[in-house]
């Protein structure tokens, strides 16, 4: 079941049939707000039509042969084996030098590519290097063009601002953005298939002004951009319309000027109906009582906070601002007003670390414990860790990975040390992080192996066997030395032909 909040065009006069696509299933595309906001454009424009197409949809009303241009949203690294996929599902060339006139256009954007969209470019025939704004500029431009040929219509393209084309290298783009005092979006389609079924989800700010050095999402959303209170507050009114579950979405949400304000805002409803409120991230400062109390009177059982690096010395180099004393009173607070667990985002192999920093890890997390014990109450700790994956346009852009063997060594010292202590460990892959690590900084030269790994499945065997075949052909160098390859400092990195509007 499907409720569109917006009016739609019914009645269309288009002059472009465009297949907009999420490299996921449809229950992840339905609860993403960034695919589901740039439909809405798409589908409120008399002159487009539009069809969502998801990477488990059977049947679709457009055939391939009648679709001008179809385009991905694109989130993670790891999304391009889907799109290979999706492509060759529907018969579309993979390459953009493949295609002739019979094909459509195809284009992506997301903030892997406005980070750095090389290794990804032979797929696509133009990409969005920016926000909401940059795509609707691309398609009125071919709203304007559809007579012209199809290279025509990419010299065209290449012309404009926050559009990239392969084919026409531009020595800069810059990143185009949308200006969030004018709009602000929220869930345009509640969707009980939805992973968040039927949750309204409101994107309060975007961007965070703390640039930690790691943080993509802080370096790549530059300025830091709050909606004016005044249109969340329409936003909820409008949201709690039509649904019980509200989400409040941004990087750095607790950080907006009028949190208090919002918050007491929903906390009205709440005393007349049972209200589901989720906030998608914490800051461990920024988490008071009256937060905590609001987030359990709204039925949220657990929430999440990102400690990153266990000692002092390594949270004040990668410039996260958070001391010892902040995180255990957050958690205390989080016990004592009554939430069930607190889940806490870590990560190992950060520049500059060494065994000590693991040991202070353990030692926070011991004294975490201690602390729970003591208030008596039922409360689960979950450590959750990943590796560092360097990403472009950061600071730690040309950095180097810590090596697979001491990555390993300390995972599993952490795993044994949190085991003794009784708190769950939930580690993500060192292989797949070193796969995303690759895909964030490599050149254009992996449009061949990434070919190769779908045929060959997909799957992480797959891109290890695949990545071998081409290391013994002297191709690439080998995969576990790979993300180590430091890059050179006195070098602009490759990707600098995008210019995010603020120096690193
Ligand atoms: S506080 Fe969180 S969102 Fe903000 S820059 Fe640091 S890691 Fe990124």
């Amino acid at each position: 079941m499907e409720k569109f909040l917006y009016t739609r065009q019914i009645e269309k006069d288009p002059k472009l049939n465009v297949w907009f696509m999420y490299p996921a299933i449809e229950s992840f595309a339905m609860a993403s707000l960034g695919f589901l906001s740039i439909y809405k454009m798409m589908d409120l424009d008399n002159e487009l039509y539009v069809e969502r197409i998801y990477s488990d949809t059977k049947t679709t009303e457009l055939t391939t042969d009648c679709v001008d241009c179809a385009g991905f949203s694109f989130s993670f690294e790891i999304d391009i084996l889907t799109i290979i996929k999706m492509l060759k599902k529907y018969e579309i060339p993979l390459k953009s030098s493949q295609r002739d006139e019979n094909h459509p256009l195809i284009f992506a954007g997301g903030p892997v590519l406005m980070a750095n969209p090389l290794p990804f470019e032979e797929f696509f025939d133009f990409i969005s290097i920016g926000e909401k704004v940059s795509t609707k500029k691309a398609l009125d431009e071919l709203k304007k063009c559809s007579d012209l040929s199809r290279d025509e219509k990419l010299k065209r393209l290449s012309e404009i601002e926050g559009i990239y084309v392969p084919k026409y290298k531009k020595e800069k783009i810059k990143i185009i953005r949308d200006n969030l005092n004018d709009e602000i979006i929220y869930t345009p389609i509640l969707s009980s298939k939805s992973y968040f079924q039927d949750s309204f989800v409101i994107e309060i700010e975007r961007g965070c002004p703390k640039m930690c050095k790691f943080c993509i999402a802080s370096w790549i959303n530059c300025p830091t951009r709050f909606v004016p209170y005044e249109k969340i507050e329409k936003a909820i009114d409008f949201g709690l319309q039509y649904t019980d579950k509200l989400a409040l979405m941004g990087a750095y949400v607790a950080g907006h000027p009028d949190f208090d304000k919002i918050i007491n805002h929903i906390s009205k409803y709440c005393k007349t109906r049972p209200i589901e409120l989720s906030i998608s991230s914490l800051r461990a400062d920024l988490a008071d009582e009256n937060l905590i109390k609001m987030l359990v009177e709204c039925n949220q059982k657990t929430a999440t906070i990102a400690l990153e690096a266990g000692s002092q010395r390594l949270r004040d180099y990668i410039k996260k601002d958070l001391s010892e004393q902040q995180i255990l009173n957050t958690l205390k607070t989080a016990q004592l007003n009554g939430l069930k667990g607190m889940k806490i985002y870590t990560m190992i192999g950060l520049p500059t670390e060494c065994d000590e920093d693991i040991e202070e890890l353990v030692n926070i997390v011991s004294k975490m414990k201690a602390q729970v014990k003591k208030l008596k109450t039922p409360f689960e700790l979950t450590i959750s860790t990943s590796t560092f994956i360097p990403k472009a346009q950061t600071p730690f852009e040309n950095v180097k990975r810590t090596d697979k063997k001491t990555l390993e060594k300390r995972l599993n010292y952490l795993k044994k040390s949190l085991h003794k202590l009784g708190v769950t460990f939930r580690p993500s892959s060192v292989e797949w992080d070193v796969i995303q690590a690759i895909l964030s900084r490599y050149d254009n030269s992996l449009a061949d192996l990434l070919i190769e790994v779908v045929e060959k499945g997909g799957n992480l065997g797959a891109f290890k066997q695949t990545w071998r075949e081409y290391y013994k052909k002297g191709v690439l160098p080998s995969f576990d030395e790979v993300s180590q390859i430091p890059f050179d400092n006195s070098k602009e990195p490759k990707w600098h032909f995008i210019d995010t509007g603020i120096k690193l």
